[in-house]
């Protein structure tokens, strides 16, 4: 079984993802991480000035850590600069075509529950479930000011810059899937989200 859970920035995508997947027993695919490991090497190889080919970039996932080309990037995918340069590097249709391609190929057996921006309208639109995971833009920013202590204000110009890079690029722009739940966290404690999400999957299920 699959499930697709996409949204905006700061929606709450990964933590609810992950929580989904351990209450479920499924795995966990944060496809975003994917996107960042290939802005960090291009961000990487600029300054070396010696790119390295995007179909030889090993992007491995071991538990809670990522590896890109076998070093633990986990801390560094995270950074500000790599999340703009993600953003970027996501409109690339190459780029996508490579990374959508190994999606469907790790989550082609077994039980997964994969998060990013695509993953119901052309990874695997084939989902059980899809999910469109919102948040009003204030409280997205206010999330992520509370985990990366920057202030509420450049988390709000931050996501909505990156929002509509998401929304607007030609390939495979974010979007709702027709056949997507909306789940609107607003004001939603983390637990009930989790819950409804939970509650839907056992609907499908039965
Ligand atoms: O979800 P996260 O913020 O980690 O994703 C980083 C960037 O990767 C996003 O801003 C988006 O541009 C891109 N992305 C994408 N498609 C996905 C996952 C992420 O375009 N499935």
């Amino acid at each position: 079984m699959l499930v697709a859970i996409d949204g905006p920035v700061g929606a709450g995508k990964s933590t609810v993802a992950r929580a989904v997947a351990q209450h479920l027993g499924f795995t966990y695919l944060d496809t975003g991480a994917m996107y960042r490991c290939v802005a960090l090497a291009a961000i990487e190889d600029r300054a070396a000035d010696h790119p390295r080919p995007l179909e030889r970039l090993h992007i491995d996932f071991e538990g809670e850590r990522v590896l890109l080309d076998h070093m633990d990037v986990s801390d560094a995918i995270r950074t500000p600069d790599v999340s703009n340069e993600a953003s970027r590097v996501a409109a690339d249709p190459v780029v996508r075509e490579q990374l959508v391609d190994r999606q469907r190929r790790l989550t082609a057996r077994g039980d997964w529950v994969a998060e990013g921006r695509d993953i119901g309208t052309v990874v695997r639109p084939d989902a059980e479930l899809k999910v469109f995971l919102t948040a009003a833009d204030e409280e997205r920013a206010a999330r992520r000011a509370a985990q990366t202590g920057r202030s509420v204000e450049e988390e709000l110009a931050d996501l909505r810059e990156r929002d509509e890079r998401d929304r607007t690029r030609d390939a495979s722009p974010l979007r709702r899937a027709d056949d997507a739940v909306e789940v609107d966290t607003t004001g939603l404690p983390f637990d009930e989200v989790v819950r409804r999400i939970a509650a839907l999957v056992a609907e499908r299920r039965a």
